[in-house]
């Protein structure tokens, strides 16, 4: 089990000016901030990074939303960090997140759903090295 994982704060929430709060959150659940930068994705960066998705009914909603505005990026660590990261964020889907999740609170729809996280440590480490150089992580 590794302790890293990969968040994104969403273009709608940061948009609604959450971020702020959504990383209030975070640290405190404990998450140790390693790495963080603010980023606008073009849509061809959206496109690969959301590659697994690509053929999905909403791929082109997908990718537009992710480039539609700033983000943030982060790197997260805590033991146990992607199901703790996956805890914290809420189902995909607002409407079936539980209460004091991240998606229950600033999520708006399945699509525009405030944060992303990683679904595996694999996926963790090859989603932080794709936003993320050495040199940005503590
Ligand atoms: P998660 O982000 O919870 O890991 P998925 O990996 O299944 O969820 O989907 C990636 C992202 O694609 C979701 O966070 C959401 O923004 C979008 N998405 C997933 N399913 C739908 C859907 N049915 N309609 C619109 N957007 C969707
Ligand atoms: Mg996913």
């Amino acid at each position: 089990m590794s302790n890293l994982t990969f968040g994104i704060i969403k273009p709608d929430a940061v948009k609604a000016g959450n971020h702020g709060k959504i990383i209030d959150r975070i640290l405190a659940a404990g998450f140790k901030i390693r790495g963080l930068k603010l980023i606008h994705q073009t849509r061809e960066e959206a496109e690969g990074f959301y590659a697994v998705h690509a053929g999905k009914g909403f791929f082109d909603e997908l990718v537009d939303f992710m480039s539609s505005g700033p983000c943030v990026v982060l790197a997260l660590e805590k033991d146990g960090a992607v199901k703790a990261w996956r805890d914290l964020m809420g189902a995909t889907n607002p409407a079936e997140a539980a209460e004091g999740t991240l998606r229950k609170e600033f999520a708006s729809s399945i699509g525009e759903n405030a944060v992303h996280g990683s679904d595996s440590d694999e996926n963790a480490a090859i989603e932080v090295a794709y936003f993320f150089s050495k040199l940005e992580l503590v």
